[in-house]
């Protein structure tokens, strides 16, 4: 009997002259064909997703990302406008096509250093960018990682929290947008070599160059050192967007004395010397970060800075009521679902912000004292016998709730 020639189905070539020829039901494909195949595959997912880019590109000019950003966060308009810009640029940056087929511009990431006290809406700011991109977003806390080796979390903890926000999905991953807080308390401990290691504070810094410049980084995917038997997941953090927050407490003195002011200690009042502190935070500059320990490559690696201002009553009263999902639109939906209309005083919402402003938390400690406030309505409501269906609270209602709360026995500081 006469033997069938066997060939691959697509480039014609005989089995003798492939390194590999794969049997399908009605045909064969050799490797070289199959290696073909993959490049017209990638070619073709990388051309969607530039499309996709480009899509939300047109959607999303700094202006319209500005105005998103409105609607969630209040005041911070400096830092808004530049966050907007540096996003957009970042978006450019991935469509840029690969170098040597246009031109030798590179553009460069844009990840973002944001300077402000805590409770100001940094961690705010970097979330709701990542709503408005849908892409995966977390946070990571500076002061947890150590260098490689050390009791704490590696660095690559980071990416790996990421990949769980991406739902393992490594290319969304990789467009991902990564909160690191904290970033002023990793400075290196002294400028002389000491003879311990600064495995929390240097160590981590150069640790975290690698994934700020863009490299491949073996990842456990359940993060931690705790399943060593962990298959690691390759991922690229060339297109992840790093920004980063720190309060850098006391850091308008260095910029005083840098831009030579006499604004900050000298001021006769508390009150005028507060008003050129906020003055001062706009100047802010890399090399004021120096101090804090953060080394010149680590600072080198964030091209954008900018700032928060404090928040003052006016900002934290409409903190309040403004925002998308305000905290009193928040507990209005509450009692919504139990059928109580809810309403609060206006001189409620003042007592909220003095009591915010006392405790000085920002707009972090506005959430507790309503809990203080509301806890127990929020308790009683639901089972009582004849329940009303309105519920209005009143000052002195607020009042005689928040004194017998747990948080007012705390001492104002
Ligand atoms: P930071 O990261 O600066 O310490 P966050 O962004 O975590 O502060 O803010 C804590 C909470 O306070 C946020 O969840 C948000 O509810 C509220 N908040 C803070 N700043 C603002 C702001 N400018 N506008 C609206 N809400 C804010």
């Amino acid at each position: 009997m006469e033997k069938k020639e066997i060939k691959c189905s697509f480039c014609g070539r005989d089995k003798q002259d492939t390194n590999v020829l794969i049997a399908g039901i009605t045909g064969h494909i050799c490797d070289s064909c199959i290696a073909q195949a993959q490049n017209i595959i990638s070619e073709e997912l990388s051309q969607r997703s530039r499309t996709e880019i480009e899509g939300s590109l047109i959607m999303q000019r700094p202006s319209d990302i500005k105005r998103y950003l409105d609607d969630y966060v209040i005041g911070q308009e400096e830092a808004k406008k530049v966050l907007s810009v540096a996003v957009y640029n970042h978006y450019k940056r991935l469509l840029q096509k690969p170098i040597n087929t246009t031109d030798d511009v590179e553009i460069e990431k844009s990840n973002i250093i944001l300077v402000g006290e805590t409770g100001t809406g940094k961690t705010l700011l970097a979330r709701t960018i990542a709503k408005m991109l849908n892409v995966p977003f977390c946070i990571a806390d500076a002061t947890v990682l150590t260098e490689a080796g050390y009791v704490g979390e590696d660095v690559e903890s980071i990416l790996s929290r990421l990949l769980q926000s991406a739902d393992y999905d490594v290319s969304k991953a990789e467009r991902g947008i990564v909160f690191i807080d904290e970033i002023d308390k990793i400075g290196r401990k002294s400028d002389t070599p000491s003879i311990t290691r600064d495995v929390s504070g240097e160590g981590v810094q150069q640790a975290l160059l690698k994934l700020l410049e863009g490299s491949v980084v073996n990842v456990p995917p359940q993060g931690g050192r705790k399943h060593p038997e962990q298959k690691l997941i390759q991922v690229d953090t060339k297109n992840i967007l790093f920004i980063c927050g720190g309060a850098f407490d006391g850091i308008q003195k260095i910029i005083a004395r840098r831009v030579k002011s006499t604004a900050v200690g000298y001021s006769a009042s508390k009150e005028s010397a507060r008003i050129n502190d906020e003055h001062l935070l706009q100047y802010v500059g890399p090399t004021d970060l120096r101090s804090y320990g953060l080394i010149p490559e680590l600072i080198g690696r964030f091209p954008v800075l900018t700032y928060l201002d404090p928040l003052d009553k006016e900002s934290l009263r409409r903190i309040l009521t403004e925002p998308k999902n305000a905290l009193v639109k928040q507990y209005v939906k509450l009692f919504e679902m139990d059928k109580v209309k809810l309403t609060l005083d206006k001189k409620v919402l003042d007592f909220i912000v003095e009591r915010a402003i006392d405790y000085k938390l920002g707009a972090r400690g506005l959430r507790s004292i309503c809990e203080a406030i509301m806890t127990d309505a929020m308790y009683e409501m639901p089972g009582s016998s004849e329940r009303p269906t309105e519920l209005r609270i009143t000052l002195s209602y607020a009042r005689e709730k928040f004194d017998r709360s747990r948080m007012s026995q705390l001492k104002v500081a």
